[in-house]
């Protein structure tokens, strides 16, 4: 039966090691995942190397949203609008185990405002087609009010109601790694790309590979290379030439997690344009509610971006001013920062406002095929451009692309926990771990949703290889509520050494790493 098991890759890689690939993927994030997805089913011998966990970067600290951006179009971003909500539409259809139809109120306090909203978001439904989620439309100020019973009323004159997509980002990501290997493919965590290897010619031929649990490494030859490595980009655009210049821009974006109580709706709220002129969300997930974000341009880049205390005033005052219960810092369940990739201004890198929130594809003359910027909801139709460039420079044969249709769930399966649906096909064999062995379903914590039966089939089935890994990105414990996941890590690092039979030392390191990371999100 098919499962994920890193040990077995690894064997794989071993046995095809004088053999060449078509393809390998640097990074593990949306892009390369959606990349490794659409190369593998095109039929090509596709790799993929992720130096961290998948997911590990941006794509486990989004907004969670599948949309057009309704905040583009006001910036006149129409194609690029237009393109995400046919991929907004196309993800919900594909992956309905992951995604959701998310009704969005924008509060409205002018006349004004009333058309402007009114008239943007029936242009927004427009522009989605056949692929709509529902159409938009006005509502008073009592319907508001009923919608969304801790809103202010001051001034309040109405509101817009539209609908957009939301997802679990980093269980898509899993989604997508699963899903490249069960076609044929490998995908590996904790796999550094350390070097280009080029031949005499000065043309990319392969990448040197570390594996940083072990310290084995690899000499991978290949046709085409592709940096997907997010924010990290430029690294990779060094190592083919060293005088490369930035071409990402990195914008932090921050969130904040709070109770259920602050909003208690299932509607979202949109505020396109705060006094600032920024957006803010807050947007239920999970039982919690979601509230951000920031765009704050930054110098430097990490893998863990710690947001700022001005960033995090911003999210708190900003939604202190609309909803009736304002939240302090003590009420934040965790605080998660993200890094967007934007591409940026070649002939004037510091410049924000030129950004590009539109990916951006280049090829190098040694052949390194780049694709930097973009979103989550448009990831798919990213890897379809991507590996139609490198089909176009002669790198690739020529193979049609199959992921518009390329079901990730099938509709026939029945649970008893509808919950359980976001692992996807094998969901059931966690429903009949409980069935044979009733203890295993017990919650971890009240806090969560989470049973020792989901932490063994995870490690049976997703790789994941630290504490960090199964509290941040299998499961959502860190980033819905960070101090209780910390509670819950004891018990869960016990089922991990146990599953992963890990050396002696293993559990004491994972709680010491993990009790450490959670300072960034608290
Ligand atoms: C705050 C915020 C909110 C957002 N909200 C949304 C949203 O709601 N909806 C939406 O559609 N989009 C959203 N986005 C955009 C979206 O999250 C990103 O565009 C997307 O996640 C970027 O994915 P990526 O794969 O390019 O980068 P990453 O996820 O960062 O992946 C790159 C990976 O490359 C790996 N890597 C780097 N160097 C190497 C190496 N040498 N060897 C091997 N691996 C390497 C890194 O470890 C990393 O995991 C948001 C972004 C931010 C920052």
């Amino acid at each position: 039966m098919f499962r994920m098991d890193r040990s077995v890759q690894i064997r794989e890689l071993q046995r095809n090691k004088d053999q060449l690939w078509d393809i390998v993927v640097v990074g593990g994030g949306a892009t390369g995942l959606g990349i490794a997805l659409d190369a593998v089913t095109r039929g090509y011998k596709t790799l993929l190397l992720e130096r961290s966990d998948f997911s590990k970067g941006t794509s486990s600290r989004s907004t969670k949203l599948v949309h057009g951006g309704v905040r583009y179009l006001a910036r006149g971003g129409i194609l690029l609008v237009k393109e995400a909500l046919r991929e907004r539409g196309i993800l919900l259809k594909n992956a309905p185990h992951i995604t959701d139809n998310q009704e969005f109120v924008i509060p409205v306090y002018t006349l004004w405002d009333v058309v402007l909203y009114t008239a943007g978001l029936k242009f927004y439904d427009f522009l989605s087609g056949r692929l709509s989620l529902g159409r938009s439309y006005f509502i008073s100020r009592s319907k508001v009010l009923r919608r969304l019973p801790l809103l202010k009323a001051g001034g309040l004159k109405g509101g817009i109601v539209y609908h957009d997509g939301q997802f679990d980002d980093s269980r898509m990501a899993v989604t997508l790694a699963e899903a490249c290997v069960e076609n044929g493919g490998i995908v590996l965590n904790y796999f550094e790309v350390t070097t280009l290897l080029k031949n005499e010619k000065g043309k990319i031929e392969g990448v040197s590979t570390t594996d940083l649990e072990t310290g084995n490494s690899y000499k991978i030859t290949s046709k085409l290379v592709i940096n997907a490595a997010g924010v990290f980009a430029d690294e990779i655009l060094r190592m083919d030439d060293p005088s490369s210049g930035p071409t990402i821009r990195p914008s932090q974006g921050v969130h904040i997690v709070l109770d259920n109580s602050f909003l208690q709706s299932r509607s979202a709220i949109m505020i396109p344009k705060t006094d600032d002129g920024r957006v803010l969300f807050a947007i239920p997930w999970y039982g919690k509610v979601v509230v951000g974000t920031t765009d704050t341009p930054l110098d430097t880049i990490s893998p863990e971006p710690k947001a700022l205390d001005e960033e995090i005033d911003f999210i708190l005052q900003t939604a202190g001013k609309y909803l009736t219960k304002p939240p302090s810092r003590e009420d934040a369940l965790c605080i998660f920062a993200g890094l967007r990739p934007l591409a940026a201004n070649p002939d004037n890198p510091s410049d924000t406002k030129e950004v590009s929130r539109r990916h951006k594809i280049t090829l190098s003359s040694s052949g390194l095929l780049s694709i930097i910027g973009g979103k989550w909801t448009s990831y798919r139709r990213m890897a379809e451009e991507t590996i139609d460039k490198g089909i176009k420079a002669g790198l690739l044969d020529k193979r049609e692309c199959v992921t518009r249709n390329f079901r990730f769930y099938s509709d026939e399966i029945k649970l008893k926990s509808e919950r359980l649906k976001i692992y996807g096909d094998r969901a059931g064999e966690i429903e009949k771990m409980i069935d044979e062995k009733p203890d295993v379903g017990n919650l971890l914590d009240p806090r969560f949703p989470y049973t020792r039966a989901e932490i063994i089939w995870i490690c049976r089935n997703e790789m994941p290889r630290t504490l960090e890994d199964m509290l941040a990105r299998r499961t959502r414990a860190l980033f819905l509520d960070t101090r209780a996941s910390a509670a819950i890590a004891p018990q869960v690092a016990e089922i991990m050494a146990d599953e992963l039979n890990t050396g002696k030392n293993w559990k004491e390191k994972q709680l010491r790493d993990y009790n450490e990371l959670i300072l960034n999100y608290i």
